[in-house]
């Protein structure tokens, strides 16, 4: 999609530090980090929010968090680290390409900001 910072990263046209790819997703640092560790998992697939988000998303979903769980056994954070989708610009949400935060490498508070 045109003019969207994620599809420009999936298609090498700007920079980032991937981490992983494979056929339904992309994993790369964010650019700036709110942890030690902050990565954010992207599907290939463009679509805006988990809101707008198809019944053939589901599977996508699913895969999002699996590779999650195993980049958190990866960077060495499986003491605890979180997983987040901010939805809409209510929760602060700024790129409108579906995406995992995965956050870690320090105590996290709760209830979140
Ligand atoms: P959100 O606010 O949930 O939409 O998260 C968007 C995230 O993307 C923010 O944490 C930004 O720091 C991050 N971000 C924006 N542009 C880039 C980029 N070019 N490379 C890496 N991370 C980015
Ligand atoms: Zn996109």
């Amino acid at each position: 999609m045109r003019d969207c910072t994620f599809c420009k990263i999936l298609a090498k046209q700007i920079p980032a530090r991937i981490i992983h790819e494979d056929e339904t997703s992309v994993a790369f640092y964010d650019i700036n980090p709110q942890a030690p560790v902050h990565v954010l998992l992207i599907p290939r697939k463009h679509f805006a929010s988990a809101a707008e988000a198809a019944e053939t998303d589901e599977p996508v979903i699913g895969h999002l968090h699996r590779v999650a769980a195993k980049l958190a056994q990866e960077l060495k954070i499986t003491d605890g680290y979180r997983t987040v989708v901010n939805t809409g610009l209510g929760a602060g949400q700024s790129v409108f390409h579906l995406h995992l935060h995965l956050l870690g490498g320090r105590p996290l508070r709760w209830p979140p900001g």
